[in-house]
Parts: C-alpha cells; structure tokens; sequence
C-alpha cells in the first residue's frame, strides 16, 4: 500500500500589510519552537508545514517571494508567485477589513480570477468588527463569500483552512475544535515512553529519496547514472501531472525509491526533465521523502533558490546530503576555491555531508549515495531511554546548565519521541530556563554519542509531573 503522502498546498497571496505572514505563521506555529535555534535563513520563512486535526498541509507564503518593486503591485506579483498561485492545491486571498477595498486588491483579484483557479477570499484583521460590515464591500471583487478572519487572534482562521482543505479531506478533522479558536494543533503529539515500541528499526524502511535543485543542475542526469546500472523495478507515471513520478530501484541490496522534482519522463531508455522549475513540486516531493538531496551546480553561484529550498528542507526535519555536480571540467585551483566557498555558505547545513560529485561522468555517485544510506540510518536510528538517559548524565557532568535566578534547571531523564528526525524529549524541571547555547551543546553531544550525521536533531524540553 502506497502511503497518501503528497500534502495539499495552501499558497497564500495579497498585497503587503494584510497580515499574510501573521496567517502564515498561525498556520505553522507548532513547527515554531522547534526551528528557533536555526541560524538566519529559516527565519525568514516562506514554506512551512501544518496540520489541523489530523490534516497535514504545507503553506507558501507568496509574500516573501519577492522584494517589493517600485512598478506597482502587479510587478510584486510576479512569475513566482503566478506559478505558485497556478500550482497551488488551495489559494487564500487576504484583504485588510479595516483598510477597506483597494485598487490593489481589485488588481490582484483580477489576476487571480484569470488564472481560473478558485480562490477562498479571507478578510482579515476583522476582530471586533461586525461581519457582515467588515465583509460587504469584498463581494465586489467576484471571488465568491468573503470569510472574516483575525490571524493575529485566530478567529476564523480554524474554519477557512478546513474550508481549503476541504477537497483534499472530504471530512473535517475528527478532534473538536474549540470555539473561538485556538486552533492549528500542534505537531502528532509525540509518544510517551511506552511509544517507542512502535518504532521499526532502520533496515526495514525503504530509502525514499527527493532529489532536488535548480533547473538545469543535473537532476535528471544523476537519476540516469543512478539507474544506468540498476535494474529499475517500477516507473510508476500516474495520469495526472500534478502527481509526482515515484521510481523504484535496487542498488547493494538496498531498496530506493526516487521521488522525482523534475517532471522526469521516460524517453526511451532514459529519463529527461521536461518541464520548468516547480516550487510547489519540490516542497511535495521534500514532504514524501524520508531523505533530500539537494544538488547544487559547482559552475554557478549558490541562489536564492537554492536558499529557499534549502531552508524548506531544514523546516521539514528531513535527512538531508548535498551534491555539488559538475566537479569534472574544474582545474585544481577552481576546485580548491569552489570548494571553500561552497562550504563557507553551505555552514547553515553543517549536519549534512557535501559530495564534489559529476553525475555526467559517474564520479563520486558511490560515495554520495552511501551518505545518503547513512543519513537515513541516522534519521531513524533508535535510540533507547537508558542509554540516552547516560548520554544526557555525562553530558550534565561535563557541564551544567547555567543558573538562571534561583532556579537552575534539572534535567532527569531522557526519551526518544520521534523519528526522521530523531526528536529526543528531554524531562526534568525549570527547563523553560535553558539557553539556545546549552541546547546546541547537548545537540552536539547526542550527535557524536550515536552518530547521526546527515540528519537533523530536535529536542524537546518537558516538565516532569
Ligand atoms: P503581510 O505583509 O501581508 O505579511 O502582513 P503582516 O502579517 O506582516 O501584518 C501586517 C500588520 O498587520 C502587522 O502589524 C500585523 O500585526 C497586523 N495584523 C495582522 N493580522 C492582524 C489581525 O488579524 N488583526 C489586526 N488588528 N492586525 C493584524
Ligand atoms: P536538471 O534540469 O537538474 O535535470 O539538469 P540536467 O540533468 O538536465 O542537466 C543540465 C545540463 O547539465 C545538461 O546539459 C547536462 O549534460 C549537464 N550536466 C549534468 N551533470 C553534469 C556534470 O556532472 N558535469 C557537467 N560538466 N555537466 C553536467
């Protein structure tokens, strides 16, 4: 059985100052506390995942695709989030119920009635505010019911994303919802210590794997190379294209299956990308993937693209190795440079391994996708409550928490609370007092402990009871 993996996408579009980030973080506040320690690049987040009950989906918040522009709004909604808004599963129309209605709201209502899609148009910041008055005048604009939320209190906002969802989940989530909100849930609670059994051992997962990058980075040249030598068991090309293409192979015993970003199709023997770069096709693919490669392109700079589907990547809690392609026709000198730059920016990955690869040539495969066995081995290694339970006293040892105040934080056991990736829930009390620095440390020190390297590693603090 073929696990339903592919999350609907939920784009969100307006012009700037409707609260479209306000929203975008309501809809993917539980991932919030988890990602915080990140450096930079996920702080500025465009992509993040949600659930309401037990409905995942992903958000794009199309508002930060692109620096505002003096040409008008129009020139603000530009290819990219055109290309989101034409790909999206769902598509949320903000407009500000205290502002009122503007020329840009008429222009962007305009676009969006003309890409034919339908779109749930949302009045936001109408807290307080009669609704029918706060919706009125928006029934000019064509697109249907206005529905009066307030992201920053969440009213409103339980109902609009079930209403999205609702094509993709026929029936609301089973868990009541309290009235008046609060609302998007957070994570699958993790389970308790008795929990783990549920955990499969690695070997017994298949290596499901993303590829990702750019056009033109040599995706679908790695794919060939890959299954030149292997015997590929299926090619599954389901009818629509918004599907992704799932391709399974074997390689030393090993069984993959290769989730494809490119719209790869077969042409004769081999398999070519045929179509352009898809956001949307790329966030879906991370979402179904238990391991991402992100390839990169040693010839050109690292982009903003790039960026955005690393920090995507990093929010999913994916596995993930990087390849930098096209390592063959560099001179040594080139290399040397390459090499140091790639890894200075590519330090916001530091748990990942990066491969110098040539997938044209068959150079560095091996090793790349040994990385790749390895991260998925990490992302769902087992780690068990005595033997974590040692890891965190030793690292106490070594150093405790700072003091803060009259409290200092006592950490008594810990348990693994999840996989891909491994989330190692910390008990004990006053943890709430615990600083980035001492999280980071004890990161560092369960990752040396059990080796999980190419994967990252969530902690939890939880007060005993
Ligand atoms: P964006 O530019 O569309 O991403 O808008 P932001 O999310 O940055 O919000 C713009 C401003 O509107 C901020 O000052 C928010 O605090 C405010 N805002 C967002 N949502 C609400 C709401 O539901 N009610 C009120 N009163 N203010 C809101
Ligand atoms: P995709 O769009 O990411 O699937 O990229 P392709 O696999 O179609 O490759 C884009 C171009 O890069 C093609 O012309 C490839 O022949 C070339 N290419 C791919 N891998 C390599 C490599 O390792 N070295 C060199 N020199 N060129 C490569």
């Amino acid at each position: 059985m073929k696990p339903a993996v592919f999350k609907p996408v939920v784009v969100l579009v307006g012009r700037p100052n409707v609260g479209k980030s306000t929203l975008f973080n309501r809809l993917t506040r539980s991932r919030d506390a988890l990602v915080a320690d990140l450096p930079g690049l996920t702080r500025d987040r465009h992509y993040g995942e949600g659930r309401v009950g037990d409905h995942p989906y992903i958000v794009v918040d199309t508002g930060g695709f692109e620096p505002i522009v003096k040409e008008g709004i129009l020139a603000q909604m530009a290819k990219q989030t055109m290309q989101a808004v034409a790909e999206a599963d769902a598509i949320i129309f903000l407009v500000d119920g205290r502002v009122g209605l503007t020329g840009h709201d008429r222009e962007i209502a305009d676009r969006l009635r003309k890409s034919g899609r339908s779109v749930l148009l949302a009045v936001n910041k109408a807290e307080g505010m009669q609704h029918a008055s706060a919706s009125a005048e928006f029934y000019k604009l064509g697109l249907g019911e206005p529905h009066p939320i307030s992201s920053a209190h969440g009213d409103g906002v339980v109902d609009l994303i079930n209403e999205a969802l609702l094509e993709f989940y026929p029936e609301e989530p089973e868990e009541e919802v309290p009235e008046n909100g609060y609302i998007i849930e957070p994570e699958a609670p993790a389970p308790d210590l008795d929990g783990e059994k549920d955990f499969r051992p690695a070997i017994e997962h298949r290596v499901r794997l993303a590829i990702v990058g750019r056009p033109n980075v040599g995706k679908s040249t790695l794919v060939n190379t890959l299954l030149g030598e292997e015997r590929v068991i299926a090619f599954d090309q389901p009818g629509t294209t918004r599907d992704a293409i799932e391709i399974e192979f074997e390689r030393g015993g090993r069984q993959y299956t290769l989730i494809d970003t490119a719209g790869l199709r077969r042409r004769g023997k081999v398999f070519e990308a045929v179509e352009k770069f898809s956001v949307i096709k790329t966030l879906q693919a991370v979402e179904a993937s238990n391991v991402v490669l992100l390839m990169l392109d040693a010839q050109t700079e690292i982009s903003d693209q790039d960026a955005h589907i690393a920090g995507f990547v990093l929010e999913t809690g994916r596995a993930l190795v990087v390849g930098v392609n096209k390592w063959d026709d560099l001179d040594s000198d080139q290399r040397d440079q390459i090499k140091r730059d790639f890894e200075r920016k590519l330090r916001f990955l530091s748990f990942a391994k990066v491969h110098f690869i040539s997938a044209l040539k068959n150079e560095g495969v091996g090793p790349l996708l040994k990385s790749v066995n390895m991260a998925h081995a990490a992302a769902f290694a087992r780690l068990s409550t005595p033997k974590l339970t040692r890891a965190l006293q030793l690292a106490l040892q070594k150093q405790q928490p700072p003091r803060k105040g009259i409290f200092r934080p006592k950490m008594r056991y810990a348990h693994q609370g999840g996989q891909n990736p491994p989330l190692i829930v910390i008990h004990g009390s006053a943890l709430d007092q615990i600083p980035d620095s001492y999280r980071r440390y004890l990161e560092t020190t369960f990752r040396n402990e059990f080796s999980l390297a190419g994967t990252p590693l969530r902690i939890e603090f939880r007060a005993s009871k």
